[in-house]
């Protein structure tokens, strides 16, 4: 008999108090969800397409009753500052609303084909595996999940296992507003437990991954043994490029919070900050008081900017990147208990070093200076990521053209955003692979069926 995997403690990463201890799925557990989600499916595709949307809705209703329970419990298990947690709980309400629009839109087309008719139906795929990381539970729980559930699959989540509870009370309340039973369960486990143990089982039909690209490696080839559709939202090392002609006060007020945001545990952190040569000098010395004026601390309080690192082993990975040779700018952190680390400028670093290069995830990015329009692109486009960017200029020619260099999947000009669920997200290279949100995402968890009808004879 194999050993059953540990339990998984939850750290508050502000105290490192035990928040709670967490089951952790055995493979016996996994196949029993699957079974349980493969008869939930059947029922679910059957009813009829205003009905699905209708549970959709109420879906997104219950969870905006809970807004402040669920963000407050984001602060708690994943260190988030009030203010982005509240925002992420409110961003599932709207995947959820955003996805029940489609579940009747989701149309096929007719096809002019000479002896019939020809149409496609967009069918579900099944049960799919949502697999999502700790940075941002919520909302990456919802990016796959809603979406899914709308296009008439059913859904089983793996939570990271350092933030199991957001999850786990989204299940509850997805049973509270009448989501039929086993349709969207969460199943916490490890990576290399439930989370392959849901990869490998034949009755899931897709996998949604987000996390580091080594996992999502890992998790593609073994979606191929299966020919096994495969999402994946992996890491990135973003360019912010900030031409001479820019709005330099604005470039440089906004760069710090381009990567510090949830304590640059995002993928598409800006954390390569380059800068034009002939105002290089100028954009150091408005950024370093912006970057230390970030208020770092409790991320309960309403007024902090940046919370502390997930855990112990996320700091001790980040620090590995500053080494004591690298000239650095430093703001503030809190002493004490807490997985804190100060946010940080690295200056004079290399471009191939790898604190360049690399996703150090943390609140680290680095600046290098560039010379013209061409090595800037070229700099922006070294390395094996593919994410995000952001493009400051005045000039609109430069900011299209530019937008269009860089190979990356999400470009902002003259802003850093990213993410809406309204637009396509996802990345190049080793970033990823499909898209995410936007107005196809319900598409991705369909096959589409061609049918032939002759109207001879
Ligand atoms: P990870 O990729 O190991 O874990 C992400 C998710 O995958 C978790 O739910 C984990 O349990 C699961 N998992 C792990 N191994 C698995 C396997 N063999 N099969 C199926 N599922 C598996 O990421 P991590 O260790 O939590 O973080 C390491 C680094 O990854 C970070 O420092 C960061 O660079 C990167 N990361 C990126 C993102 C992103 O949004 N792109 C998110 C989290 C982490």
């Amino acid at each position: 008999m194999p050993e059953a995997p540990a339990d998984l403690p939850v750290l508050n990463p502000a105290t490192e108090e035990l928040l709670a201890t967490v089951h952790a799925a055995t493979p016996e557990e996994v196949d029993r969800a699957v079974r349980r989600a493969t008869a939930a499916q059947h029922r679910w595709a059957a009813l009829a397409p205003a009905d699905r949307a209708r549970l959709l809705r109420r879906f997104a209703a219950v969870v905006d009753t809970h807004v402040e329970e669920l963000a407050r419990l984001e602060v708690a298990e994943a260190g988030h500052t009030l203010g982005n947690a509240r925002w992420e709980a409110g961003n599932v309400r709207e995947l959820l609303e955003y996805a029940a629009g489609g579940v009747e839109r989701l149309t096929g087309r007719q096809i002019p084909v000479a002896g019939g008719i020809d149409v496609t139906f967009l069918e579900p795929l099944g049960v799919v595996a949502v697999i999502a990381p700790w940075n941002f539970p919520l909302p990456i729980a919802g990016w796959g999940s809603a979406p899914a559930l709308a296009a008439g699959n059913a859904v089983i989540l793996k939570p990271a296992e350092t933030t199991p509870l957001t999850a786990l009370r989204l299940a509850e309340l997805a049973l509270e507003a009448g989501l039929p039973d086993g349709l969207f369960q969460v199943l916490p486990g490890t990576g290399p437990g439930a989370g392959e143990d849901l990869v490998r089982h034949p009755g899931v039909r897709k996998v949604v991954f987000t996390g580091s690209a080594r996992t999502g490696k890992r998790v593609m080839a073994l979606c191929a043994e299966q020919v096994k559709p495969v999402t994946l939202e992996l890491g990135g090392k973003s360019p912010n490029l900030v031409f001479a002609d820019a709005d330099l006060a604005a470039a440089a007020a906004s760069a710090p919070m381009s990567f510090l945001d949830n304590a640059g545990q995002d993928c598409c952190a800006r954390t390569r900050v380059l800068v034009e040569r002939p105002v290089y000098d100028e954009f150091l010395a408005l950024v370093e008081p912006a970057l230390r004026a970030v208020v770092v601390g409790d991320p309960a309080d309403p007024g902090t900017q940046m919370g502390p690192l997930i855990s112990a082993r996320q700091r001790e990975r980040v620090d590995s990147y500053v080494g004591p040779d690298l000239d650095v700018v430093r703001g503030n952190a809190p002493e004490g208990p807490g997985f804190w680390y100060p946010p940080t400028l690295v200056l004079g670093a290399r471009p191939e070093d790898p604190v360049a290069v690399e996703e150090v995830f943390g609140p680290v990015a680095v600046v290098l200076p560039f010379d013209g329009e061409e090595e800037g692109v070229r700099l922006a486009n070294a390395t094996p990521y593919g994410l995000s960017g952001s493009v400051w200029t005045r000039d609109g020619a430069r900011a299209l053209r530019v937008a269009r260099g860089i190979a990356a999947g999400n470009l902002s000009v003259n802003s850093h955003s990213s993410v809406r669920y309204q637009t396509p997200f996802g990345g190049y290279g080793e970033s990823g692979l499909g898209r995410e949100l936007g107005p196809d995402a319900l598409a991705a968890f369909t096959e589409t069926k061609n049918v032939f009808i002759s109207t001879e004879g």
